[in-house]
């Protein structure tokens, strides 16, 4: 008989992994989804990226490599800090992992014991609860107000944090909200932070290249200097440059939590993909243009998707100032029945009702804390965009009743 571990049941399936074999299993039924759930850039990785792949095949970079990431990788990953971000690393201060994921998941499973907090502000990337329990610890959830555009308030966190608080996860520009903090709003945080020398900051950036407002991308240790001997800066590959099947992701921060983080990936990859890190060197050193091209494609699609869902009766949302998701309320549409009589009374039976009656997967706000909202992504073609906000005005027509509430959020 099989035993599975009573740690493997503290955690869920990733939800977007699931909703995408879903929309699989009802396409091989024959049936028209149209999914608009994908994390992941419709775009390709640029070719100088693929050819520098090639050549390093050629050349034989096929064997292991440094557990934390090659030499080189590391130097470029320097230089990128240094360029964008104006943080200077050494290279012990760095670590490659298997995705911007797996740094996340070292750093969790290296610093969280049984019952440390982690603050989670919510909404948040559905993996970062997950992985404070594997690890063992209690994510606290701290609502981003809507009203606030989805971002942790200062006191809020302060109110969050005890004694037993090991991390606050900072997310930006957020999955799924795109909600983007800026400079002041950072320093805001790390006022708060600096009260509190037991709480470590992980930011997630993986998609700091995927901003559209007009202030620039910002990161906590660059504008709380201070803050950087406990703050570990995560990014990657996967979102700037198209590259989420290569699974490349780092973080930095200081070189005992990274030298912590390298022991553990010692037992559990060995280390990334030799070619994808030879690939990933081209990708940071390399040309920049396929960044601004891509980024000016998903501003065109934002702008479509918003007027569209915002001309339909009981959908709202707020233009997102980063990443590439729209996070919608639908919450004027609970109370409403479907034809079949089922009421819709949380973004849940939104969702299925979508998805059941005109083919559409999107993803329920619960899986992000919010079930007041849906969220779709944007990483798609202008006409998919327009045929999907056709099919939610259709699911929307269908609806009948009183709502509960006149308003959305
Ligand atoms: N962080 C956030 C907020 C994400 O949305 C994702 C992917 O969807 C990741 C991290 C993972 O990135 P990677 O592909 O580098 O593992």
């Amino acid at each position: 008989m099989l035993h599975i571990a009573p740690r493997l049941n503290r955690i869920q399936p990733s939800p977007s992994s699931m909703a995408g074999q879903r929309a699989r299993e009802l396409r091989a039924q024959g049936r028209d989804i149209l999914a608009l759930t994908a994390g992941e850039p419709d775009f390709e990785t640029p070719e100088h990226i693929k050819q520098a792949a090639i050549r390093a095949m050629a050349e034989g970079q096929t064997r292991y490599t440094d557990v934390g990431g090659t030499p080189a990788l590391k130097e470029a990953i320097a230089g990128k800090f240094l360029r964008e971000n104006r943080l200077r690393y050494a290279p012990g201060e760095i670590i490659v992992g298997t995705g911007a994921k797996q740094v996340i998941f070292n750093a969790l499973m290296c610093t969280v014991a049984a019952g440390d907090e982690v603050i989670v502000p919510a909404p948040y990337w559905v993996s970062y609860p997950d992985i404070a329990r594997l690890a063992g610890g209690v994510p606290v959830f701290v609502d981003g107000p809507a009203a606030a555009g989805f971002k942790l308030q200062p006191a809020d966190l302060e109110r969050a944090i005890t004694g037993r608080t090991r991390w606050l996860m900072l997310n930006s520009p957020n999955n799924p909200s795109g909600a983007t903090y800026t400079r002041a709003e950072l320093l805001a945080l790390a006022e708060v932070l600096r009260r509190h020398p037991q709480v470590w900051v992980l930011t997630d950036d993986i998609y700091e290249h995927l901003v559209y407002g007009d202030a620039p991308f910002a990161t906590l240790a660059e504008v709380a200097p201070d803050l950087q001997e406990r703050t570990l800066t995560v990014n990657g590959v996967s979102k700037a440059y198209a590259m989420t099947g290569w699974r490349i992701g780092y973080g930095a921060g200081p070189a005992a939590l990274i030298k912590a983080m390298v022991k553990l990936q010692s037992q559990s990859t060995s280390g990334p993909n030799s070619i994808a890190q030879a690939a990933a060197i081209a990708a940071l050193t390399g040309p920049q243009d396929s960044i601004a091209t891509n980024r000016q494609a998903y501003r065109a699609r934002r702008d479509t998707v918003i007027e569209a869902l915002n001309a339909i009766d009981g959908i709202r949302c707020e233009v997102p100032d980063g990443a590439f998701y729209v996070f919608a309320s639908c919450s004027a549409l609970f109370g409403l029945r479907t034809p079949q009589g089922t009421t819709i009374t949380d973004s849940d039976d939104w969702v299925m009702h979508l998805l059941d009656a005109q083919d559409l997967a999107a993803l329920q706000g619960s899986a992000y804390g919010v079930p007041t909202h849906f969220r779709l992504s944007f990483a798609a073609g202008t006409e998919q965009l327009l045929e999907g906000c056709r099919r939610i005005a259709r699911a929307r027509a269908e609806l009948s009743g009183q709502p509960l509430h006149q308003e959305p959020q």
